[in-house]
């Protein structure tokens, strides 16, 4: 058994090679704090990227949204005067209507998600962090932003100075989710190459949520999001920058010390391993830039390996 904790896009690509190399003993917990409400839809856009990636029918464009989507019915909200800055195809609207319609029927996000990936027919498991609602909250300067005004509206464009997670302090772990992290056949811990503070803090945030991932006495261990001083995809680099972090492996080691025991980060990066190794997290360099699915179902072996080595 091995728990992945993921955000969207970078997330997706290392739990879907994952799941390709153990299946049903993969369990990934998702962020949550993406999510919003949009034309009366309930919208979990990690989630959805998470369960669209792992069952194959991704946009492998983007990396969000499903493959061959049609665009007729946000075409034609536009042209009643609707709003159709974030982008929702004809299919992936089906999951949130679905969706939305069971949360106001009083089922938990967590059996909801169970549903639509059975439908879809994936192997692993896809928890949402918690049931309770939690709200990333972007501020710049004086200005507070709900994350997808930041993220997609505005294209990230206004520096950050904190990021809030509201709703968070009376937020849970899902009973899944403690049930993942407590199972006494669990063998490691992988945080995805997601986006360190948009995507994997609000998890962390979850309260329970570092109590459960330190008692679980398995490696736990982090993929770099930035390679060669960049992000593949993203802002993580440039929030990093305004939040006066350098934006390198050695601050994603920073960012994650106390909690993981290993980095994995890529050859480019190698003359940084020793600073990092000081900080009492062991480093290990493979290809973490992930371009085929090939690349991903390494990725997730090296990982694997990885994590062994460490618990020895
Ligand atoms: P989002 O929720 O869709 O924004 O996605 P995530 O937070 O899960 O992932 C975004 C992060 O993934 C960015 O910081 C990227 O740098 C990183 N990323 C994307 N593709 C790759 C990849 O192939 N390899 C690595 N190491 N990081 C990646
Ligand atoms: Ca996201």
């Amino acid at each position: 058994m091995i728990v992945a904790m993921a955000g969207g896009v970078g997330g997706a690509k290392l739990a879907d090679g994952l799941a390709r190399c153990i299946g049903t003993e993969l369990t990934v917990i998702v962020n949550t704090g993406d999510d919003f409400e949009h034309l009366g839809l309930h919208i979990s856009p990690d989630l959805d990227t998470v369960m669209y990636t792992l069952a194959g029918i991704a946009n492998p464009a983007t990396g969000w949204g499903i493959a061959g989507e049609t665009w007729n019915t946000l075409e034609h909200v536009a042209r009643l005067g609707g709003p159709d800055w974030f982008k929702l195809g004809d299919r992936d609207l089906a999951t949130h209507i679905l969706r939305t319609q069971r949360l106001r029927g009083g089922e938990r996000l967590t059996d909801i998600t169970a549903g639509l990936c059975s439908a879809l027919g994936l192997p692993a498991r896809v928890l949402p962090m918690s049931d309770d609602p939690v709200r990333t909250i972007v501020q710049s300067g004086a200005d507070r932003y709900p994350f997808q005004d930041y993220f997609v509206r505005l294209k990230c464009a206004v520096p950050v100075t904190a990021l809030h997670f509201e709703g968070v302090a009376s937020a849970r772990p899902s009973r899944e989710v403690e049930a993942a992290l407590t199972d006494p056949s669990l063998t490691a811990i992988v945080l995805c190459p997601s986006n360190p503070y948009l995507s994997i803090d609000p998890i962390l945030a979850v309260p329970g949520m570092r109590l459960l991932i330190g008692k679980a006495g398995v490696p736990v261990v982090a993929v770099s999001p930035i390679i060669g001083g960049a992000a593949v995809k993203g802002p993580a680099a440039k929030i990093m920058a305004e939040l006066g972090v350098t934006p390198s492996v050695t601050g994603i080691a920073e960012h994650y010390r106390g909690l993981i025991d290993g980095l994995m980060i890529d050859a480019v990066d190698a003359d940084l391993a020793g600073g990092i190794e000081a900080m009492g997290i062991r480093v290990r360099t493979a290809p973490i830039l992930m371009r085929t699915n090939e690349d991903r179902r390494k990725l997730a072996e090296e990982c694997i390996t990885f994590a062994m080595a460490l618990a020895s």
